[in-house]
């Protein structure tokens, strides 16, 4: 059978692993981090444990399919809690707003007429109109795009319609909400991708569409269990992971790629690469100058990335049991905020934040008693001059004022038993995250389907990508699914 060599073991390096090991290729996955699932691992401060990156698991059919297609029950590995109502929106003015998911329709119709009196209409119409263009967006998700042909297939034409690329995710909600705070509850779901919602395409309204539709759900022990479940598949199915592993280079004959040089010095052939590492970071540092060409580093440079997170995990010494499992703050002027983030590039001194305070649903977190809190900040990425050795303690100050003053959490700063920073300058040195743009290559129409790193990597043979850098794009449900896609073209080809 062939030999798979794939480089990270993030989540999209094992949805790879774990369809091509079950389909009984040779399957080795190589890993330059001591601990598996990059951006969704876990973080352990003593005896606090704290998910690294994603705390929002949407669209949970799309693993729960790749696990049953290896003969598996996603729920034999995992424990899964459904959040709702799934967060509190606390906005600038003061009003508070606890959006359900669809399960709990006439809940969330309630909730709409509490805080947005007369706006319900409009949700009904979200409902009924997202669900159509998410049926006919969902199968353009599914496939490749290698070439201009594939833009004329049956299922793109036919999405067409619904796809509102030429405007805004902010613009196009409009035609259902006339209150401004109620169409950022459902637009600020583009931050998940790390754009804003006046800069995102209006197709992205599928994001908080699916979360509505489907729900959001947490995993007991975190969602870094999601990556241990799959590492545990890889290797039932035969294939191995080696960790403290880091690959140095991808090796050619001509523009096939036929293996890798690992940083111990080992050189592992293989009949086809994967590369899951962060796309920029990869292209930068594991291929040839010589064969880099459209993706050379000042090409890269040129493209748009996505904001990064300034974060804070905290060992709590007393449970905030009042306040719900997510939390999102936003500053007192967004739009401004946003703009700092994107344009401006600049530190804000009104900023939004999102706290997960998942121990009031999850006491395996943290010991009886105590609790794990995880904060995010959008922050810019490290195309801004900030200086973040310089800035982080008076940062973390700051936030931590935050957390007192609008986030409900009085009194914290007594609690604490356990910290630990990590600023953008850290997601790129430590976490090889280009320019520590957390959430991967932006997803302007610029930089989607076609237009976005294919996942046979392009000008190469035997080279393939998987991750937040490729088609579909960054957050779990879709760079899973980009697993499953490189997975079948490898399949198909061989
Ligand atoms: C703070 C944060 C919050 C997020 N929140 C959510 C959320 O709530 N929900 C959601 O769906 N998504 C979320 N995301 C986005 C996304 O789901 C995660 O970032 C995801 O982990 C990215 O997966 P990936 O496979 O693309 O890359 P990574 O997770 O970055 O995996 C890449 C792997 O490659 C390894 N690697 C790099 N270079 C080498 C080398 N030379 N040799 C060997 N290995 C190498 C890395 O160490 C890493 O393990 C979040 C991301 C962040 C950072």
């Amino acid at each position: 059978m062939k030999d798979i060599i794939v480089i990270g073991a993030g989540p999209g390096g094992l949805s790879t692993a774990m369809l091509l090991a079950h389909r009984g290729y040779n399957v080795r996955v190589f890993e330059k981090q001591g601990y598996i699932g990059g951006r969704n691992s876990q973080i352990k401060l003593g005896d606090y444990s704290f998910d690294m990156g994603p705390t929002f698991f949407l669209m949970k059919e799309i693993l729960e399919e790749i696990f049953t297609e290896t003969g598996r029950n996603l729920e034999d590995y995992v424990d899964l809690i459904e959040i709702n109502p799934m967060y509190r929106l606390k906005f600038g003015e003061g009003k508070t707003f606890y959006p359900w998911s669809a399960s709990e329709k006439e809940r969330m119709i309630e909730e709409i007429e509490r805080v947005f009196p007369g706006e319900s209409g409009g949700y009904l119409e979200y409902l009924r109109r997202e669900e159509e263009k998410f049926q006919r967006l969902i199968p353009c998700l599914q496939i490749p795009y290698s070439n201009l042909a594939d833009l004329f297939k049956l299922n793109f034409i036919k999405a067409l319609p619904y796809l509102d690329a030429h405007k805004s995710l902010y613009t196009s909600l409009g035609r259902y909400f006339k209150e401004d705070l109620l169409r950022l509850s459902f637009t600020f779901q583009a931050k998940y991708i790390g754009m804003s919602p006046w800069e995102a395409p209006g197709t992205f309204s599928i994001i908080s569409y699916l979360e509505h539709k489907m729900g959001i759900y947490h995993v007991k022990g975190g969602l870094n269990r999601l990556s241990h479940a799959m590492a545990e598949a890889v290797v039932e199915d035969g294939g191995s992971i080696e960790v403290d592993c880091p690959v140095r280079e991808i090796l050619f004959e001509g523009r096939k790629a036929v293996g890798v040089e690992l940083a111990d010095g080992r050189r592992i052939e293989g009949d086809h690469v994967i590369m899951n590492a962060d796309f920029a970071m990869g292209m930068k540092k594991l291929i040839p100058d010589a064969l880099k060409d459209k993706y050379s580093d000042t090409n890269l440079q040129k493209k748009k990335y996505s904001c990064s997170t300034f974060m804070l995990y905290l060992g709590l010494d007393k449970v905030y049991e009042d306040l719900p499992h997510h939390n999102i703050i936003f500053a007192k002027n967004y739009r401004e905020n946003i703009a700092d983030i994107t344009e401006r590039k600049i530190i804000s001194e009104d900023f939004s934040f999102y706290v997960q305070n998942a121990s009031v649903s999850d006491p395996t977190l943290a010991p009886e008693g105590r609790s794990a809190l995880y904060v995010l900040v959008p922050v810019p990425n490290n195309k801004s001059s900030i200086d973040w050795e310089r800035e982080k303690h008076s940062y973390r100050d700051m936030v931590m004022r935050a957390l007192e003053n609008e986030g409900g959490f009085e009194g914290i700063s007594e609690s604490i038993e356990e910290e630990r920073i990590i600023t953008p300058a850290d997601w790129e040195k430590e976490m090889d995250v280009y320019l520590g743009a957390t959430f991967n290559l932006g997803h302007q129409v610029s930089q989607m389907l076609i237009l976005r790193p294919h996942n046979k990597l392009e000008g190469y043979e035997n080279l393939y990508i998987v991750g937040g850098g490729t088609h579909p794009g960054s957050g779990l449900p879709t760079i899973y699914e980009s697993g499953r896609i490189t997975a079948n073209l490898i399949h198909r080809e061989v």
